[in-house]
């Protein structure tokens, strides 16, 4: 167990690695990034159906944004690029997300929320309509 022990904590450094503030930076940048694909499995898994949920655009977004700003803080004209413009889709799938989210019609006599722009409950048939099931 010495061998996990000093890989763990070696010569002052925790993982190897001589944290300061950047490191912070781009660590959590790193765990906020690759933390979506968890998300997104799990969301898949559980719908047993491909699923992109919500929180996979913005742990993309805070994720990148600190790669971004670790990578300016770095100079390296790679890295900046890298994450540069990565912000320019999660946006968007945001705003498209919240539009969506906002169009969706709650059926007045059973409770579904239905898809934007159905037409009919697919739970119990109801016509829906804007002017009675707003929500
Ligand atoms: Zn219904």
């Amino acid at each position: 167990m010495d061998w996990l022990t000093s890989l763990i904590w070696n010569d002052g450094k925790l993982f190897g690695i001589a944290w300061n503030f950047w490191k912070v930076i781009g660590w959590l940048g790193n765990l906020l990034f690759f933390s979506r694909f968890l998300v997104q499995w799990y969301h898949t898994e559980k719908r047993k159906q491909v699923v992109i949920p919500v929180a996979f655009w913005w742990l993309s977004l805070a994720g990148s944004f600190l790669l971004l700003v670790y990578a300016l803080y770095k100079k390296d004209s790679v890295f900046v690029f890298a994450y540069a413009f990565t912000w320019i889709p999660y946006v968007r799938n945001l705003i498209i997300h919240r539009r969506e989210a906002n169009a969706r019609l709650t059926c007045s006599a059973c409770g579904l929320l239905a898809t934007a722009g159905a037409h009919f409950c697919p739970e119990c048939g109801l016509k829906l309509s804007y002017s009675e099931s707003r929500s």
